[in-house]
C-alpha cells in the first residue's frame, strides 16, 4: 500500500487543517483527539510519511523509533498522566482494517486522566 498524502494527518503537518498542539520536536507532533474517547485523549504522531506501526518499524530510521517512543512519555508528562506526574495511561495503536485504524498514518492514541476500563470491549 502506498503512503496517502492527503490523509488528515497529513493535512495537519503540513499545516492545512489546524490542531489543538501539545508538543512538537523535529521527528514528532502530538496534539489533542477531535472525538475524545476518555477524559484525556492525545495522539502523537511521527513526521515521517509512515502509514502503520508495520511500516514504521520496517522503514523508519532507528532515531525516528525512539524519537516517537520517547515521544509518548514526554507528551504523558506534559498531560499530568504519566507515573511520575500521574496515574498512569494507555497508549495504544491502531493497525491495518483488523485493528480499526481509520487514518492512514501511524499515530499513538494516549488515554488517561480517568480509570480508561477494559481493553477490548
Ligand atoms: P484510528 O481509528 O486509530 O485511525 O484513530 C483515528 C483518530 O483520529 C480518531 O480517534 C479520530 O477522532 C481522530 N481524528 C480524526 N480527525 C482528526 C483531526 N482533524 N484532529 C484530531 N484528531 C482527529
Amino acid at each position: 500500500m502506498k503512503y496517502d498524502k492527503n490523509n488528515i494527518f497529513a493535512k495537519i503537518l503540513r499545516g492545512e487543517i489546524p490542531c489543538k498542539k501539545i508538543y512538537e520536536n523535529q521527528y514528532v507532533l502530538s496534539f489533542y483527539d477531535i472525538n475524545p474517547q476518555r477524559k484525556i485523549h492525545a495522539l502523537i504522531i511521527p513526521k515521517g510519511e509512515y502509514i502503520d506501526l508495520d511500516d514504521f518499524s520496517s522503514n523508519a530510521s532507528e532515531k525516528e523509533i525512539s524519537e516517537l517512543i520517547k515521544g509518548i512519555t514526554t507528551v504523558a508528562k506534559k498531560l499530568g498522566i504519566s507515573i511520575d506526574e500521574g496515574k498512569g495511561y494507555r497508549a495504544l495503536a491502531n493497525i491495518g482494517e483488523h485493528g480499526g485504524q481509520e487514518v492512514p498514518h501511524l499515530h499513538f492514541h494516549l488515554f488517561g486522566g480517568e480509570k480508561v476500563g477494559r481493553m477490548v470491549n
